[in-house]
């Protein structure tokens, strides 16, 4: 999708979603560099790739995408994953907070430099990848870093910690009202959380059994459609499990608002009477091991 808006950005020489500040405004809502803009369309579930990939090669910001200090600020789960697998200013992390549903106490924010970040349990390479990959925080950093909404976090976020202009400062309309205070936690930033929080559980526990889910981008993709479905649940949702081209598993709407993982191959000409059995009993199996994730 997002190669899309980078050949419509080609054809036009009009970047949809430029760098800097102030961010361009969609739906109401400041739009981050890495968030997919297609015909004036906001991808808010989607990511970027090539721009993420940037952000991690070149120690780009993922909210305003212009170059960050050595030190920065980052969202992680309480397993020390980052959110999104990129860093912020000082700046774009409050404006993250102040306007994202979904960033909640359940989150760490972490102040790091690259050294403080990991791969797979290893510390980052200085080598380009040829894909972006998934960051968590080392576990002594992972241990002290202070909880969003917590007076810790929000000293974190106060401007005159970093005096050096190398954060952008925000715009007067970007300035969030409570600075001084713990931000205010919504039920409806908790409910994301726990939305954002319960896909990722499903996706890893669909990894082992569906290989298109160990590629990051693909599990990251999967991840978001399933938090924007809970935040929005609606009949036609589905998503794709194993690889497009086959498109054989996927999951879909279950009642009560629940998912549940279907089998949509398509029949042989022959009925295979061994194969169907196999397909439902695997759809059970992995319907069950989706729903007990939502404990
Ligand atoms: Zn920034």
């Amino acid at each position: 999708m997002w190669r899309l808006q980078d050949d419509a950005e080609r054809a036009t020489g009009v970047d949809a979603c430029p760098a800097g500040w102030p961010r361009p405004q969609h739906d109401g809502l400041p739009l981050p560099w890495i968030t997919p803009v297609l015909d004036g369309v906001a991808y808010w579930a989607q990511i970027h790739g090539g721009r993420l990939l940037a952000c991690q090669r070149e120690w780009l910001c993922q909210v305003c995408g212009l170059g960050l200090p050595a030190q920065v600020l980052v969202l992680a789960d309480t397993d020390g994953e980052l959110v999104t697998d990129a860093g912020l200013h000082r700046g774009c992390a409050l404006l993250s907070l102040t306007v994202c549903e979904g960033l909640s106490p359940r989150l760490l924010l972490a102040e790091v430099t690259r050294a403080d970040l990991r791969h797979k349990g290893h510390p980052l390479t200085e080598r380009p990848e040829a894909g972006w990959q998934r960051w968590e925080l080392a576990p002594q950093v992972r241990a002290s870093a202070p909880r969003v909404g917590t007076p810790a976090a929000a000293r974190l976020l106060e401007p005159h910690r970093h005096p050096s202009p190398a954060a952008p400062a925000p715009t007067p309309a970007h300035r969030p009202h409570a600075v001084k205070e713990p931000p205010m936690i919504r039920r409806s930033e908790q409910r994301a959380a726990d939305h954002a929080h319960y896909a990722r559980r499903v996706v890893r526990a669909l990894a082992p059994h569906f290989d298109d889910l160990t590629d990051p981008t693909t599990a990251a993709t999967v991840e978001r459609s399933i938090t924007a479905y809970l935040a929005e649940p609606f009949d036609g949702w589905e998503v794709i499990l194993d690889s497009p081209s086959l498109a054989n598993w996927r999951l879909k709407p279950d009642t009560g608002h629940r998912i549940r993982v279907a089998c949509t191959r398509m029949p042989p000409r022959t009925p295979d009477a061994v194969q169907e059995q196999r397909d439902l009993e695997r759809e059970r199996a992995l319907t069950a091991l989706v729903q007990e994730q939502a404990s």
